[in-house]
């Protein structure tokens, strides 16, 4: 009954052998493991939660290669289609001398796109008690309605919805059509996790108004090494990140989701984070996820299990 069911994109990143080169200049790319709601089921997996993946890679050794990835982490991959006809998509990042990163994808049509609501399968939500997707899988048809009737489903079910939109503006036609997809899908959320750049893109000067005006219950601001802001519709304040030796900080976004999913599926019935005790003992839980994943190269590969965490905490 406490399964996190996360929908989206599963795709390989190839990843620079060397940072702080724009794409046209690196040598060499190491493939890995993407995408972000399978990052968010394998990091709620190896927490020791139970999780399921619902998504689309091509029937080729790409394709086979994430599902065993995810396999191999714990994450139920009988909703993981394989398409006949499209190839896994390709996703080349590469981690400009700035910090920020450069992304070029090959996805015409990826895989991932192809998944459609006619291949939705109800009995993939039945032990399920939280939902969650992104808005990469919201950038084109078929995926996006697949991505809408899941979400609504869940909600007609009772699940507690999450939403991490993790904007990537490479996937979209505009800059406008990505923030009023994006933000046309947080009314059928009650937890929205944000950076800061994506609040402004998706409420402009509304702030957290905007998310509960459409309905949210909880938003969850993270902002890197200084931890994370949260508000609810009567509550609102800082949990303080932890200070780490930081090599990667790919993938401590979704580890920061699976470290909060992992615990509101355990409660998720009864809206826990109106307790806001037990909500900032849950984002310091997530925070030390976040912080921890930072410390190893890789997004999977860098999770750590829930003794890992409970060790770092001193708990
Ligand atoms: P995203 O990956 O989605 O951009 P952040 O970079 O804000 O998200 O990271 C998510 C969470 O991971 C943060 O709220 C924090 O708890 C943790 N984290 C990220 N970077 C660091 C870091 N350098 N040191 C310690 N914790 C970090």
């Amino acid at each position: 009954m406490h399964t996190v069911v996360t929908l989206g994109e599963l795709l390989i990143d190839f990843v620079p052998e060397e940072n702080g080169l724009p794409l046209a200049a690196v040598p060499a790319f190491r493939k890995a493991p993407g995408g972000a709601p399978a990052n968010v089921a394998a990091a709620v997996a190896k927490l020791g939660g139970r999780a399921r993946f619902v998504g689309k890679v091509g029937d080729d050794p790409f394709g086979w290669f994430l599902r065993a990835v995810l396999e191999e982490t714990g994450v139920d991959t009988r909703s993981l289609l394989l398409a006949p006809d499209a190839k896994t998509t390709l996703a080349f990042v590469s981690l400009r001398a700035d910090g920020e990163r450069d992304f070029l994808f090959y996805r015409d049509p990826g895989a991932d796109t192809l998944l459609s609501p006619e291949e939705l399968d109800g009995s993939w939500l039945d032990d399920a008690a939280v939902f969650h997707f992104g808005s990469v899988s919201l950038s084109a048809e078929p995926a996006r309605s697949a991505t809408r009737e899941m979400a609504e489903r869940a909600r007609e079910r009772g699940l507690l919805v999450s939403y991490d939109p993790n904007l990537r503006p490479a996937l979209w036609p505009s800059d406008a059509a990505m923030r009023e997809e994006a933000a046309s899908a947080v009314a059928l959320a009650d937890v929205v996790k944000v950076s800061e750049s994506e609040l402004d893109a998706l409420a402009g000067d509304k702030g957290p108004a905007f998310f509960f005006d459409r309905g949210v219950s909880l938003l969850v601001i993270t902002k890197g090494e200084a931890g994370c802001v949260y508000h609810t519709p009567h509550a609102s304040g800082t949990v303080p990140g932890f200070a780490v030796r930081a090599v990667d900080t790919t993938g401590a976004g979704d580890g920061f989701v699976g470290g909060l999913l992992v615990q509101l599926a355990q409660r998720a019935k009864d809206r826990p984070w109106e307790d806001e005790a037990w909500l900032r003992r849950a984002l310091r839980f997530a925070n030390a996820v976040g912080a921890l994943v930072t410390t190893k190269r890789g997004a999977i590969p860098a999770l750590p299990t829930r003794e890992e965490v409970l060790a770092f905490l001193g708990a």
